[in-house]
C-alpha cells in the first residue's frame, strides 16, 4: 500500500500513476493513515499551505517518523520543501523556494537522474536546492542547480513528473517498497 499525502496540492494525479502501476493507494490526511503503508508520495502544490494542514492534524511527528523509518520516500516540488532543514528537517537540504522564477511560469524539461535514467518533468514555481549536507546525493540538474537528490530512503524532485505523464519515479518507488 502506497500513501499519498493529500492535505493539499496535486496527489490525485500521483494517486492515478500509482494505481496505473499497479499500486493500491492510500489518501493521507491524518497520522493513522501513515499506519502499515509501504511507501509514501510528498507531492507538489503549496508548502506554507501544506505545513498549515501538517500542524493543524498533527501530522510532523509521525511523517518525520516514517522516513526514519527507512520505508521508501518520493518527493516532488513544494513535497521537497516540506522535508528540507526549514520545514520537517527530513532531508539535510534548504531549498530556495521559487527559484527559477517568481512568476506562477512553467517549464518542462527532461532532467537525466543518476541511476535512474532520463524523466520528463514540469517546473512550477519550483525550488531548487540551494545547500545541502554530506549525505545528501545531487542526482540531477536543471541549469547547473540542483533539482533531484536522494538522501537514504527519500528520493526528491523540485519538479512534477505526474504532470509530464512521466512514471519512472513511481516505478522506482512501487519496486523500493517491496
Ligand atoms: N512554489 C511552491 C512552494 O513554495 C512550490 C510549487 C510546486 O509545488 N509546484 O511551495
Amino acid at each position: 500500500m502506497v500513501g499519498v499525502l493529500a492535505l493539499q496540492g496535486g496527489f490525485a494525479a500521483h494517486a492515478q500513476i500509482l494505481r496505473e502501476l499497479g499500486a493500491e493507494v492510500r489518501e493521507v490526511r491524518v497520522p493513522a493513515d501513515l499506519e502499515e503503508l509501504d511507501a509514501l508520495v510528498m507531492p507538489g502544490g503549496e508548502s506554507t499551505t501544506m505545513t498549515l494542514g501538517v500542524e493543524r492534524e498533527g501530522l510532523g511527528e509521525p511523517l518525520r517518523a516514517f522516513a526514519a523509518s527507512g520505508r521508501p520516500v518520493l518527493a516532488t516540488c513544494a513535497g521537497m520543501i516540506m522535508l528540507d532543514r526549514d520545514h520537517l528537517g527530513v532531508l539535510d537540504l534548504r531549498c530556495e523556494r521559487n527559484a527559477f522564477g517568481r512568476q506562477p511560469r512553467s517549464f518542462e524539461a527532461d532532467v537525466e537522474i543518476e541511476g535512474i535514467g532520463v524523466v520528463r518533468g514540469v517546473f512550477i514555481r519550483a525550488p531548487w536546492v540551494e545547500e545541502a549536507g554530506d549525505g545528501v546525493e545531487p542526482l540531477g540538474h536543471v541549469d547547473g542547480h540542483v533539482v533531484a537528490v536522494r538522501q537514504g530512503n527519500v528520493l526528491a524532485v523540485a519538479f512534477h513528473p505526474e504532470l509530464a505523464g512521466e512514471s519512472g519515479l513511481h516505478r522506482e518507488l512501487v519496486a523500493a517498497a517491496g
